[in-house]
């Protein structure tokens, strides 16, 4: 066979295989026979930096056997992106050399087998960028859960403790020392994370100041201590100062519960919530509880907008009457979740919506089957009621959500007269602003507000003074308590005289005793809601309550 044809079939073989360094003894079966090649080992050495220890070789056996620490017979070099040396050691069998002319030939084999490996160091790179942090060069989240899921997949997991943490003084430092400085001290501090690691722990970098580990059990205790406080120093003004770090740290202890390596993030990382937003603690092991709350917390927000799509939320209507009439004058809509057979309040999935900055669509789904209440009521020649619709103060991050309002409401083509729009106080300023903002552009459009919930926030006074509303709704804790105190009524006498010089009507939430009913009156309040006169009921029920309309004693 001539060295054209062997050459050729070996290109051919390496180019149809798959892309691994090894080079399969088909491929190289002719040539290594003509040069009595036994085997070719590749080391990759790196270039090493000044203060650097450097990464060790790394040895990659391409074809054939070989003994421990045998010298090669041929060496060839090559340099790959300035940054890595590849040296191809060749080994014959025993007794052979080449002459000048088969080195020569070789050399053309080795070009061949040089742009092969090229191209897999450079699809290795490619993986590994997509693996590492490239500020820290500590894996990031793909390389966490890489190496999660070997753990996982062979149950060594069960011998580890997974970490969520944060650094304390994170926007300190990088106000402090700059942007590229604070980059430098995140360097060092990610080096000393890595130097912490034993064989098998590893440290990663999420980004941002956020970082993750996998630390064996036995070692958890003393991560923790190293995390408290751990030593690196910044340079300001030409000058080293001395730093300690300390981080809030979220603990899984992982245990039987974990069902896929993801779980060991999310579930340090909702203690590393509950650890800075509620125990207010250096760190915090992940509990029973907690993981109960998150998980439903998690399917809630999982469900929630099939949950919309399928007319899982229902709208409960609550009367609102005339004190000293009995007339039903309005109605607020109340939302109610029936998810798989139970029912969900408020309570439990409207604060999770919020967060996550869900609720405005369910608020203006409340509002659209509002108004087709109306719509029908008017169609069956019912005279309707006013209702009221809750919009929760995270809607206001929304723009045009007065738009929207009013796009609805005339989208049905009911008189906007029919709907108010209620919303509690606040006392964070930029709030307040966008809440001014809101309700005059309601007022301008033709539609009546109402501050929900009054006195209970810290600025009851200045919403009264500030906020162009048509209503507001007093706390139920103004008359709940066992004996309502003379200062109570003082307070409630005066806010109602106070609205009422400010042309603001006031209705009373919460009332459930007949007594509580002789003290609105007394104090002057018209309107109220509880349940008194009626639980909050379902449209059709409520139906009936509007043909009636009137309470009798
Ligand atoms: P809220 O707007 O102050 O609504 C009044 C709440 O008090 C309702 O509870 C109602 O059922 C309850 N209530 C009425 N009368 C009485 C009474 O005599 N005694 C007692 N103890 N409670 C009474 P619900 O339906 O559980 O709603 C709780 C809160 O959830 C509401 O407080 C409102 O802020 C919020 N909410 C309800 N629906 C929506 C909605 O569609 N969107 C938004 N953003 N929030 C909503
Ligand atoms: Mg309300
Ligand atoms: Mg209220």
């Amino acid at each position: 066979m001539t060295f054209e044809r062997s050459f050729a079939n070996f290109v051919q073989i390496l180019s149809e295989e798959e892309l691994t360094p090894e080079i399969s003894p088909g491929a190289l079966s002719d040539i290594s026979k003509e040069y009595s090649l036994r085997s070719i080992v590749a080391v990759i050495s790196f270039f090493k930096e000044s203060d650097q220890a450097g990464e060790p070789d790394v040895v990659i056996p391409l074809f054939g056997p070989v003994q421990e620490k045998e010298a090669p017979d041929y060496l060839f070099k090559h340099n790959v992106a300035g940054k890595k040396t590849v040296t191809y050691n060749i080994y014959l069998y025993d007794g052979k050399s080449w002459n000048e002319e088969e080195y020569k030939s070789f050399a053309i084999v080795m070009d061949i087998l040089i742009i092969h490996m090229e191209r897999f160091l450079l699809e290795k790179a490619v993986k590994d960028s997509a693996l590492t942090q490239y500020l820290t060069g500590l894996p990031n989240s793909g390389g966490f859960i890489a190496y999660a899921t070997k753990l996982f997949e062979s149950r060594e997991i069960m011998g580890y403790d997974a970490f969520y943490f944060n650094l304390k003084s994170y926007g300190l430092i990088s106000r402090r020392y700059g942007l590229s400085e604070g980059d430098e001290i995140m360097k060092r501090y990610a080096k000393k994370l890595k130097a912490f690691c034993d064989k098998g722990e590893m440290v990663a970098h999420f980004g941002g100041d956020n970082y993750t580990a996998l630390i064996k059990k036995e070692r958890t205790r003393e991560f923790l201590d190293f995390l408290s406080s751990v030593p690196v120093y910044g340079i300001k003004n030409g000058k080293r100062e001395e730093l300690h770090i300390a981080a809030v740290i979220g603990v899984y202890a992982v245990d039987e519960s974990l069902k896929e390596p993801g779980q060991l993030i999310s579930r340090a990382g909702m203690a590393l919530s509950y650890a800075k937003n509620v125990a207010n603690k250096p760190y915090v092991f992940v509990n029973k509880a907690m993981s109960t709350r998150i998980y439903r917390q998690k399917q809630i927000e999982d469900r929630y907008e099939e949950a919309l799509a399928n007319d899982e939320f229902r709208i409960y209507l609550q009367p609102k009457v005339d004190l000293f009439t009995g007339e039903l004058i309005g109605a607020e809509s109340l939302v109610r979740w029936f998810c798989n057979g139970i029912v969900l309040y408020p309570a439990e999935f409207i604060p999770i919506l919020e967060q996550e900055g869900m609720v405005a669509t369910l608020d203006l789904y409340v509002l659209k089957k509002t108004c087709e209440f109306i719509k029908g009521w008017k169609e069956n020649g019912i005279e309707p009621v006013p209702v009221s619709v809750n919009f929760s103060r995270r809607d206001l991050n929304f723009s045009h959500l007065a738009r929207e309002i009013v796009r609805i409401i005339d989208e049905t083509g009911i008189d906007r007269k029919w709907i108010q729009i209620e919303v509690t106080e606040t006392a964070n300023e930029d709030e307040r602003l966008l809440m001014t903002n809101f309700l005059i552009s309601l007022k301008e459009k033709g539609i009546d507000t109402a501050i929900d919930d009054f006195g209970t926030g810290y600025s009851s006074l200045s919403s009264l003074r500030d906020f162009p509303v048509n209503v507001i709704k007093i706390d139920r804790s103004f008359i709940n308590n066992e004996s309502v105190s003379e200062n109570d009524e003082i307070v409630l006498k005066n806010i109602v005289r106070m609205a009422e010089e400010l042309n603001i009507k006031v209705l009373t939430e919460g009332v459930e005793k007949p007594e509580q009913v002789d003290l609105l009156k007394s104090v002057g309040c018209h309107y109220a809601q509880g349940f008194l006169y009626d639980n909050p009921m379902p449209e059709n029920d409520f139906q009936k309550r509007l043909i009636k309309r009137v309470y009798s004693e």
